[in-house]
């Protein structure tokens, strides 16, 4: 969700509460990299681990045009547009956006989303509109020439992990004909809306990201942890956590609007 824990835990967290833990676990164990796990045969049907249990309470607020949202988008006119327009809206299946979705929450990890939205564009000038088959061919100077952009996040580990899952995106699109096809496995089982938030409270990870975080690790992709993933689940329309009072949650759209 945006509900951001860290990673956030989905983007209502990723307004205010963005630092939450799992995001900076994923990226402290990125930093230091731990003895490697065994590669096994990856499994959508993990089973859910104590993790998978922590979620996070989701809050609405009504603007001065009568609008309730989502309430983690705040006032910002950047976050209430991405959160009317993107966020769990509609699934994504382009694959260029999804790679551009992807290299976002990455470059998120520990910070704050509307950090990253505000710099959306500057990232897309600077990484050629993620455009995975440019990206892939980085040299060392273009990568050194990124760490100088001040438009951007100037995070060296951040800006070559784009690089490296530029190469591993084009892989799975080689063995799978599109990413989308091969990411768009991991979906819930009963669509979006399958596990809506109960209870108003939102998961920072569920059994699916942590299968899709596995499986893209294991692919060679980094700053792909288990809330990361979870938080693409959301961006891509995989998962659909709007609040019940949002009139962007499923089937409320329209009788608001009549
Ligand atoms: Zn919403």
């Amino acid at each position: 969700m945006r509900p951001l824990i860290a990673v956030t835990a989905t983007r209502t967290l990723r307004s205010s509460l963005r630092i939450s833990n799992n995001a900076a676990n994923e990226v402290a164990a990125i930093t230091k990299p731990k003895k490697r796990a065994q590669s096994k045969t990856s499994s959508k049907k993990s089973s859910p681990s104590p993790q998978s249990a922590q979620v996070v309470p989701m809050k609405t607020a009504t603007d001065s045009n009568g609008i309730t949202r989502c309430s983690w988008c705040t006032n910002d006119p950047i976050y209430q547009f991405y959160h009317d327009n993107e966020w769990g809206n509609s699934p994504i299946t382009d694959d260029r956006l999804l790679f551009e979705l992807l290299c976002l929450e990455g470059a998120q990890a520990g910070l704050s989303w509307i950090t990253i939205l505000k710099r959306r564009q500057n990232y897309k000038d600077a990484f050629d509109d993620f455009d995975p088959s440019i990206v892939a061919k980085y040299t060392a100077d273009k990568i050194n020439q990124l760490i100088q952009n001040d438009g951007i996040i100037r995070n060296k580990l951040k800006i070559q992990s784009a690089v490296t899952n530029a190469n591993a995106f084009l892989k799975v699109q080689k063995e799978f004909g599109t990413f989308s096809e091969y990411l768009w496995g991991f979906a819930p089982e009963g669509g979006p809306t399958a596990h809506l938030n109960e209870g108003n409270k939102c998961r920072a990870v569920s059994p699916e990201s942590e299968a899709m975080s596995k499986d893209l690790k294991k692919r060679g992709f980094m700053f792909v942890g288990p809330t990361i993933c979870y938080a693409y689940m959301q961006s891509i329309g995989m998962v659909n956590d709007h609040h019940v009072d949002c009139f962007l949650y499923p089937n409320k759209e329209k009788s608001q609007s009549d």
